[in-house]
């Protein structure tokens, strides 16, 4: 069984709080909150969730990574749930590109990401897994990943003027 939840908006205090390590993800309360992150980020049609984001204040997200517009070749790949994930850059090399997030409608900034990552996180299984990430993959697991710590993608931000409306960012990527 699993629930859509309402995604918390920003100036919702969960979205700023460090969220804790899950203990025991077969407790049926992170059960709950896994299926229901499931659920929320299909209905919501998004490329990554973190638990903060439908109120549970736990160290979990999805990526779901797929090719659009803007990332035409980003991979195809099914949605992976990282429980207690960590991560460490394997080069200084950040790129600025576009974001937007289900917590902040109507808007997308340029933000600055390492482009190549090394991450570790618990799986869906139990499992502990080691990862290489690249690319528009590295720069969702990062957002996310910053959700865990309490901040927003607005946060790292370099300068206002990266800041733009929804149909603004729709009008440049037609351009495109
Ligand atoms: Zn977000």
């Amino acid at each position: 069984m699993s629930e859509v939840r309402i995604i918390a908006q920003l100036g919702a205090e969960v979205l700023r709080l460090r969220a804790h390590e899950v203990q025991d993800i077969n407790a049926p309360e992170m059960q709950e909150v896994i299926n229901d992150l499931f659920a929320s980020l299909a209905s919501a049609n998004g490329v990554g969730l973190a638990a903060p984001q439908i109120s549970a204040s736990w160290r979990m997200m999805i990526i779901a990574s797929r090719p659009s517009e803007r990332y035409p070749y980003a991979p195809e790949m099914e949605p992976t749930l990282m429980i207690n994930p960590s991560f460490e850059s394997l080069s200084d090399v950040r790129e600025k590109d576009w974001e937007g997030c289900l917590s902040i409608p109507g808007i997308r900034a340029k933000v600055p990401r390492f482009t190549q990552i090394k991450v570790n996180y618990i799986n869906a299984l139990g499992d502990a897994v080691i990862q290489d990430l690249v690319g528009f993959v590295a720069r969702v697991f990062q957002h996310e990943y910053d959700h865990l710590d309490g901040l927003v993608y607005l946060d790292r931000v370099e300068s206002n003027k990266d800041i733009i409306s929804e149909s603004e960012f729709l009008k440049l990527m037609a351009v495109d």
